[in-house]
């Protein structure tokens, strides 16, 4: 969704960008390989502000340093197979997890499993999740799923 594309491509090569990114593995799979698929990632980069423990929904965006609800932190690491240290994932940040994607060669697993863009980083990787999981639903690949429904009731109800 960068404005600047608009000035060095047409709008038919961006949409043929997005489905190359999509089919190549770039991006997770989607129902919407277009502006759509885009949107639901950025959704997802809403939501995931959401998961901080007893954050109130209202509040402003927390730090990327700040500790991510432990929840949602161990369904992604069980899901992923992501290896962790052997102090174990507690307490770590958005930021502490993306040192942990780019560690263990993790970075490769998330690249199968979720996307090549979604491996740069914690953030990136959580909203390709939800994307995938958001316009795929039921054909969404299995481990998406479960982390799109862990995701979806930690949002709506505080509670897995
Ligand atoms: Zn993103």
């Amino acid at each position: 969704m960068n404005p600047n594309w608009f000035d060095r491509y047409g709008r038919n090569d961006i949409v043929d960008l997005k489905q190359y990114g999509f089919q190549s593995g770039w991006s997770s799979q989607s129902a919407y390989p277009g502006s759509g698929g885009t949107l639901l990632h950025e959704l997802g980069h809403h939501l995931q502000t959401m998961m901080y423990p007893g954050r109130p929904a209202t509040a402003g965006p927390l730090s990327v340093y700040s500790p991510l609800d432990q929840r949602i932190v161990d369904v992604i690491v069980r899901e992923l197979g992501l290896k962790a240290p052997t102090g174990g994932t507690t307490g770590l940040s958005a930021a502490g997890m993306t040192k942990l994607i780019e560690s263990y060669n993790n970075q490769a697993r998330v690249a199968e499993l979720v996307s090549t863009y979604g491996s740069r980083s914690f953030e990136e990787m959580f909203a390709e999740i939800f994307q995938e999981y958001a316009t795929l639903g039921i054909d969404a690949r299995p481990h998406i799923i479960r982390i799109g429904e862990a995701i979806i009731r930690l949002a709506e109800t505080g509670k897995l």
